[in-house]
């Protein structure tokens, strides 16, 4: 009965350990971060893509202006306009066309800055998600080894448990669990020095004559706790 106890507590102790391991605790902060990390990288991949969206459109809108102001160029220089007036225009034209280059290569350089930044940005978020999924690749791999190690542990304590069972009656076996469920894992427990282990409780004179009394295979219920007392050389009786 006592051996049956004694495997149910480690029984109990290495489901503790297995639901109490520190690596649960470290791979649900590391995914918070992850997770946190990945939407970051999202938006920052979404930043980058509309600025590229942005630079195109103000290269292409450079395009038609820098075409138009060749154009005036080129018929100022090979003469074609012999108008003074015309060509007083065209010149006039051609510093428009320029202040206007200027102002849109002005935008086009601030979005070819805004996108190095991003990208960067970017990046680094990228190499912060590759680092992180390395740490969750790590902490994994150190939980499952654990996890295996527990679990060859149990498989190896059940398989006892059931040997242990098997030669208990079964009628003691289920008040045991029963016991075992409602006090806290502990069904049986040995009765010490006059006292039961299960509660520290000192049995009185009274029962402890009864106990004496009773024969071997008769089964001790503790008065205080209700637990299956186990009697050894060591109870005092
Ligand atoms: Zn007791």
């Amino acid at each position: 009965m006592l051996d049956l106890q004694a495997v149910d507590t480690a029984i109990a102790q290495l489901r503790h350990r297995r639901a109490t391991l520190p690596e649960h605790g470290q791979l649900a902060r590391l995914e918070d971060e992850r997770s946190a990390a990945s939407a970051d990288l999202v938006a920052a991949e979404t930043r980058v893509s509309d600025l590229e969206v942005a630079q195109r459109q103000a290269e292409s809108d450079l395009e038609p202006v820098r075409q138009r102001r060749v154009r005036n160029q080129q018929r100022i220089d090979d003469g074609s306009v012999a108008d003074a007036k015309a060509l007083t225009g065209l010149v006039e034209e051609i510093q428009h066309l320029e202040r206007r280059i200027n102002d849109l290569e002005d935008a086009e350089l601030e979005l070819m800055e805004q996108l190095e930044n991003a990208a960067a940005e970017r990046d680094d978020l990228a190499a912060r998600n590759a680092e992180l999924e390395g740490r969750i690749g790590e902490v994994v791999a150190r939980r499952d080894e654990q996890l295996a190690v527990i679990d060859g542990e149990l498989a190896a304590n059940a398989e006892e448990r059931s040997a242990i069972a098997a030669d208990l009656p079964e009628p003691l076996v289920a008040t045991y669990d029963k016991l075992r469920t409602s006090h806290g894992g502990v069904g049986a427990a040995e009765l010490r020095n006059r006292r039961c282990t299960g509660c520290q409780l000192e049995v009185n004179a009274a029962d402890l004559r009864t106990f004496a009394a009773a024969p071997d295979d008769e089964v001790l219920r503790c008065e205080e706790c209700g637990r299956i007392l186990v009697r050894t050389i060591n109870s005092g009786l």
